[in-house]
């Protein structure tokens, strides 16, 4: 069983390795390459706040590597260290990318919205789905294995969601950068691409991860109603 789950998952796990070390790999190379400006993520953060129409948003530090996210709930931008005090090409676009999250919270951007709302409903399936997909199968009740399957699927759902969530984020990252000036070099406007294209790959991996996990259940639900007919 566990080396079917292994087979069923290696494709996922492999492009889930790949994407974090390519996260890592751009991040050490371009937080060693000052931008234009020299620019902290923080300055960063306070030229375009203004100019984006972001005055609302307050700017806080998050202890961690690459911890930076936007707070919806209470219009916060936390950036780590090595972001915050950095005067990068990574900090630049990873403190524009969360900035982008802020654009997207205040025009109320549909997939952000959808994103924020199934998240409880994503959580509660997701662990209620596992248990009763183990219960059905245990106890050859097939309804029962589906309707697990079902309420686990949301996850699926959340990872298809996030990738418009991050891409538009990204996008609208690359255009404040450009149109406020920030970005001036075609080095700066590459490794900004580089950083930004390399965080997008995980959440492709994310969602990867999450249809693998429900093909195998669904292999697992199949397998279990063949037995009992044979
Ligand atoms: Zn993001």
């Amino acid at each position: 069983m566990n080396f079917t789950y292994l087979i069923f998952m290696l494709p996922a796990l492999i492009l889930s390795f790949w994407a974090q070390s390519r996260v890592k790999s751009a991040f050490t190379k371009w937080s060693q390459l000052p931008n234009t400006h020299r620019v902290t993520g923080l300055e960063t953060a306070e030229h375009l706040k203004p100019r984006v129409g972001l005055q609302n948003v307050t700017l806080s530090r998050v202890k961690g590597t690459l911890t930076d996210h936007y707070d919806p709930s209470n219009d916060t931008l936390a950036l780590s260290q090595g972001v915050a005090d950095a005067p990068s090409i990574a900090a630049m676009a990873i403190t524009a990318h969360e900035l982008g999250h802020a654009l997207q919270d205040k025009e109320g951007y549909g997939p952000m919205r959808l994103r924020t709302a199934i998240v409880p409903i994503v959580g509660l399936g997701s662990n209620l789905g596992l248990i009763l997909v183990m219960v059905g199968i245990v106890l050859q009740i097939a309804g029962l294995t589906w309707l697990g399957i079902i309420l686990f699927s949301g996850t699926a759902l959340f990872s298809l969601v996030t990738l418009p969530v991050e891409f538009d984020a990204s996008n609208r990252a690359r255009k404040m950068l450009d149109d406020t000036g920030l970005v001036v070099s075609e080095e700066e406007r590459k490794g900004v691409d580089d950083m930004l294209k390399a965080a997008a790959w995980t959440y492709v991996a994310g969602l990867l991860t999450s249809l693998a996990q429900i093909f195998y259940y669904i292999s697992m639900a199949g397998r279990a109603s063949g037995s009992r007919r044979s």
